[in-house]
């Protein structure tokens, strides 16, 4: 019996739990998490305050336990951000035709089980930082 595989499938498909700040607005994710993925583009910069480090499940596995502060931001064309109007906090990322939503990796409680894989639009990156984790570098997406 291979005993870390099968420690990894009940990890991956645990239920994940995370909310807002406030608790205005709390989810669940009934089905596995992406690894975690570091955005340096701008907007994900301006509108968190720094880079962005997101999972994603499937659209379907997303389960809102309460959805009274959340509110979506087009932030482009491409796709609109959830975030809770009461406390501010940044929570969701979902492209307008996309297979997955992605969210925000502090919002999730406890420990969470999952690893980082790489960082995209690092030709956005800011000059304050350096990356330093030696994970592979995509210029864009
Ligand atoms: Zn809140
Ligand atoms: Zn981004």
């Amino acid at each position: 019996m291979d005993t870390t595989a099968g420690t990894a499938r009940d990890a991956a498909q645990k239920i994940a739990r995370g909310r807002c700040l406030c608790g205005a607005v709390q989810f669940e994710v009934h089905g596995p998490l992406r690894p975690i993925i570091y955005c340096h583009c701008t907007m994900c910069r301006r509108s968190s305050g720094h880079y962005v480090a997101a999972t994603a499940c499937a659209p379907r596995d997303l389960e809102l336990k309460c959805s009274e502060g959340l509110r979506w931001y087009q932030s482009s064309a491409a796709a609109r951000r959830g975030f809770c109007m009461h406390c501010g906090s940044q929570l969701f990322w979902e492209p307008r035709q996309g297979a997955h939503v992605s969210i925000m990796a502090g919002a999730l409680d406890g420990r969470t089980g999952l690893t980082a894989s790489e960082h995209i639009f690092v030709a956005d990156a800011a000059d304050y930082y350096r990356i330093l984790d030696g994970l592979p570098h995509k210029p864009a997406d």
